[in-house]
């Protein structure tokens, strides 16, 4: 990355706070009572009608952070708005502006499509006289208009997830929070839900999503934020962050296991060719290198891996996914770890 992360933050923020906001947020902490520091320090700003994205690894802090959005958890540091509202004055009207797809649905299994999403109507206070109209919209809106007499329990993953979706609609919240919408779901059903986001966004919702797939984010989110120990690590649109890992991939197919990949992995670490910028990581049938110098070094790898002893069954050379972008940040987080604790060491 060519400029220090906190400057980029800042200098997005000053663009994003011109127009109108969703999200905006300045210095978030969050400090559970066992001391757990699960977010150091947040800043974002996420204009109105955008899709967002908000990724990082197991614990990083994103479900801590969405639940500040939605007024479930307080602040122990910074200030948030939401759709203009503080989340500490006005808890109330934040959360009747927003909706909120959690991990697991709230479905209820005995009653029908139509149903539920009557029920959420009432449970969020649409006019008696609004409901039936917007009962059909949704079902219309999900796909599900068709089985809107069912009982939701003889509905897929992925029909009882796109009735979810429609419940926490009802109220035509501007902007939703979807945590995780689409785990343990088969691609086919996985790809019906990202049209039906889709299209909640082209007609003006704002989408905070969250996902353990990257590809969901490539396909979906205009911007996305990495968050990583609490502290946002990387932002941008997915291409930018592709072009900020920089130069390209070689994917190289190593043979004997996992010895020779780890051996593999110590030589192309030490191979200076690449330049400090480079990224190793071990794959399931060898190693990936990320660097600016990967097709011109690419061959003499090769030949360092077979002078070595190693058999090298395969490569290929390819532009970085949002994979590699994921794995280039966590490695460089790797790295000045590594750094800062030699550095205490001496
Ligand atoms: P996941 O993808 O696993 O849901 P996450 O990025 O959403 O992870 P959080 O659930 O926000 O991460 O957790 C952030 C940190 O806060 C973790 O270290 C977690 O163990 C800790 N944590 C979460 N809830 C609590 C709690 N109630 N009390 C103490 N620590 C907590």
């Amino acid at each position: 990355m060519t400029q220090p992360r906190s400057e980029q933050h800042r200098e997005d923020g000053r663009t994003a706070a011109s127009g109108r906001s969703a999200i905006d947020v300045s210095g978030l902490e969050l400090t559970y009572s066992d001391g757990t520091e699960a977010v150091a320090g947040v800043n974002m700003t996420i204009p109105s009608g955008e899709f967002f994205g908000f990724l990082g690894p197991n614990g990083a802090g994103k479900t801590t952070t969405i639940k500040v959005f939605a007024t479930l958890l307080s602040q122990t540091g910074g200030e948030v708005r939401v759709n203009g509202f503080d989340v500490t004055d006005n808890p109330r009207k934040v959360r009747e502006s927003i909706g909120y797809m959690a991990q697991k649905t709230s479905v209820d299994l005995e009653l029908t499509a139509r149903e539920n999403i009557r029920f959420a109507c009432e449970a969020y206070g649409v006019p008696r006289g609004e409901r039936a109209e917007r009962v059909d919209e949704l079902l219309e809106l999900v796909d599900l208009a068709d089985v809107a007499g069912k009982e939701a329990e003889e509905f897929s993953g992925g029909m009882q997830k796109r009735l979810d979706a429609a419940t926490a609609l009802v109220h035509r919240p501007p902007l939703v929070f979807l945590d995780e919408p689409t785990t343990g779901l088969d691609p086919k059903a996985r790809n019906r839900l990202w049209e039906y986001f889709q299209r909640i966004n082209d007609e003006g919702t704002t989408i905070f999503l969250t996902t353990q797939y990257l590809e969901e984010a490539d396909q979906l989110c205009d911007r996305l934020a990495v968050i990583l120990d609490g502290e946002i690590v990387a932002d941008g649109s997915p291409a930018e962050l592709k072009r900020e890992v920089g130069g390209e991939v070689l994917d190289v197919e190593v043979e004997d296991g996992e010895a020779a990949r780890e051996r593999a992995t110590e030589i192309a670490r030490t191979f200076d060719e690449f330049g400090e910028d480079a990224t190793v990581s071990v794959t399931e049938e060898g190693i990936s290198v990320t660097a600016r110098e990967a097709r011109q070094h690419g061959t003499d790898l090769l030949v360092a891996l077979r002078d070595a002893g190693l058999t090298v069954t395969g490569f290929n050379i390819r532009a970085p996914t949002l994979d590699d972008v994921f794995l280039a940040i966590m490695g460089e987080e790797e790295n000045e770890a590594d750094g800062i604790e030699s550095e205490a060491e001496q």
